[in-house]
């Protein structure tokens, strides 16, 4: 069990405003594995006053010295990497074959490409005869989910950090555990009280007090599609910025000719990992129609040999979904694959053998999907994969972009021929023959699965105002 009983705010551990408190459940076990504050109003405002005081002191603190904390922190992360990963296999149900590098080894690679890139960032320039500066955007209000809980924080941390703001995290409710790991290591890491300070809570209680809050500058959210909606428009009262990362229901094209085998392997890999809570998951096949049954007969073939359990055990594949309600919701989504007439291929609603406790689902595959259809269009967040065929190059384009969502996009195929189709594609993270990914790229969606970008240096950028001062 691992309690944490009070909030981070102003450099020390305090009592939160009421006794109420949030259960952890483990995904696999559904047994109650820790507990934290719900956190209230009170303890938004008493942690935005921390974080303002500390504003000034530490956008005036010199550059090399933030991103040594940032350094520090980096290191504090490795220090208790496998800790931390034990907590994610438990409270999200991530398998333990992966998390340690993907889950939390992530975040201290994310710390130290901050560290690396904030000083490429030109921070003064003259146009004209017009000095234009560039300064922290003062205090952030950090919103996280719970599918990659740690690292979802470093991504808006470490920027923050870097470029002198101050943050407020407010982790999701069902996943906090490293983030109250991280605050240890933040404290360790001796950053000035008020830098860093975490409050945990549910979203509408915690969450939109920092949202509506007057002395918050900016938001900085990642979630799902409707939430980013509400904290919109509650943001807009104030007029804070707001960037949002949000869901996704990326295609993977396989052009004419590509090899279908690989592809469809990728597609299954990007379609299950983390269980398929994962927001640039590869939900959507795309292949020539002509190839619909091979490759349909190809990713069943690969999902039922995927070893399903157990996510601490090291031969885990796939483990459960993170809580009873998207188990349910993933479930209805694949009742109503069946009801709209996609060919249900593997999976399908039951639990899978044997694992009736823990919030397991089949790893399933549709085909003859057609734009229709729910499963063509909403995001899932579980592992279902939607296969669709397409008539020529064209209609494979106008598929892919045949969404209200625009996160990322795969495609197999011919190099050149490939990039030309990427270059069509209205995505923000597009990969091409299963290219390695850098995380000092830019990161973020287009349509409504975001507004702004997180890593490399426009994710850095997001911090910061700019004033010209015309002499
Ligand atoms: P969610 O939107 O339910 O919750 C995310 C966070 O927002 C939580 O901390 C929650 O407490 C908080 N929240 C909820 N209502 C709020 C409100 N009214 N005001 C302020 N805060 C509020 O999302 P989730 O279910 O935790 O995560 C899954 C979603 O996240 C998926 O849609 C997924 O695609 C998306 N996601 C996107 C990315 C990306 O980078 N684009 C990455 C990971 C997850």
């Amino acid at each position: 069990m691992q309690e944490f009983p009070r909030l981070y705010v102003g450099g020390e551990w305090v009592d939160p405003s009421s006794s109420e408190r949030i259960d952890i459940v483990n995904a696999a076990t559904e047994q109650v594995m820790g507990q934290v504050p719900a956190g209230g109003a009170a303890d938004v405002d008493r942690a935005v006053a921390a974080a303002r005081a500390a504003c000034a002191d530490w956008a005036a603190t010199p550059l090399t010295e933030r991103l040594a904390a940032l350094g520090r922190i980096g290191e504090g992360i490795m220090a208790r990497n496998d800790e931390l990963a034990q907590a994610v296999v438990g409270e999200v149900g991530t398998p333990s074959m992966i998390a340690p590098m993907l889950q939390t080894g992530l975040a201290a690679v994310v710390f130290g490409d901050n560290a690396t890139l904030a000083p490429t960032i030109e921070m003064e320039a003259t146009v004209g005869g017009t000095l234009t500066v560039k300064e922290p955007i003062g205090v952030v209000a950090a919103i996280t989910p719970w599918n990659f809980p740690l690292v979802q924080i470093a991504v808006k941390v470490a920027p923050a950090l870097a470029m002198g703001c101050t943050v407020i995290v407010k982790p999701s409710e069902y996943a906090p555990l490293t983030a109250f790991m991280l605050a240890e290591i933040i404290d360790e890491a001796g950053l000035p009280p008020g830098v860093f300070n975490l409050v945990s809570g549910d979203g509408a209680t915690a969450g939109e007090s920092l949202v509506a809050h007057r002395d918050v500058d900016m938001v900085s959210f990642t979630g799902s599609t409707a939430t980013g909606r509400r904290i919109s428009s509650v943001a807009a009262s104030t007029v804070k910025k707001v960037t949002l990362e949000l869901g996704g229901k990326s295609p993977l094209i396989v052009l004419e000719g590509a090899p279908l085998a690989d592809a469809v392997a990728a597609a299954v890999q990007g379609c299950y990992i983390n269980c398929g809570q994962m927001c640039t998951a590869s939900t959507r096949l795309l292949v020539p129609e002509a190839q619909l049954g091979e490759a349909a007969a190809t990713a069943a073939a690969i999902a039922e040999s995927l070893a399903v359990g157990d996510p601490a055990a090291p031969e885990t594949v796939i483990g459960p979904l993170v809580n009873a309600r998207q188990r349910d919701r993933v479930r209805d989504y694949i009742r109503s694959g069946i009801e709209e007439g996609a060919t249900l291929v593997t999976g399908g609603v039951e639990p899978p053998d044997g694992l009736d406790t823990g919030y397991f689902v089949r790893p399933t595959v549709f085909s003859d999907v057609t734009m229709e259809m729910r499963i063509a269009r909403e995001e899932i967040f579980g592992p279902v994969l939607a296969i669709i065929g397409y008539s020529d190059t064209d209609d494979a384009v106008r598929i892919a972009n045949d969404s209200d969502y625009g996160l990322a996009a795969m495609v197999f195929g011919e190099p050149d021929e490939a990039m030309a189709v990427a270059r069509r594609l209205r995505a923000g993270w597009l990969v091409i023959n299963g290219a390695d990914q850098s995380f000092t790229a830019p990161y973020g969606g287009y349509k409504q699965s975001g507004l702004g970008k997180e890593l490399g240096v426009a994710g850095l950028e997001e911090y910061l105002e700019q004033k010209a001062i015309h002499v």
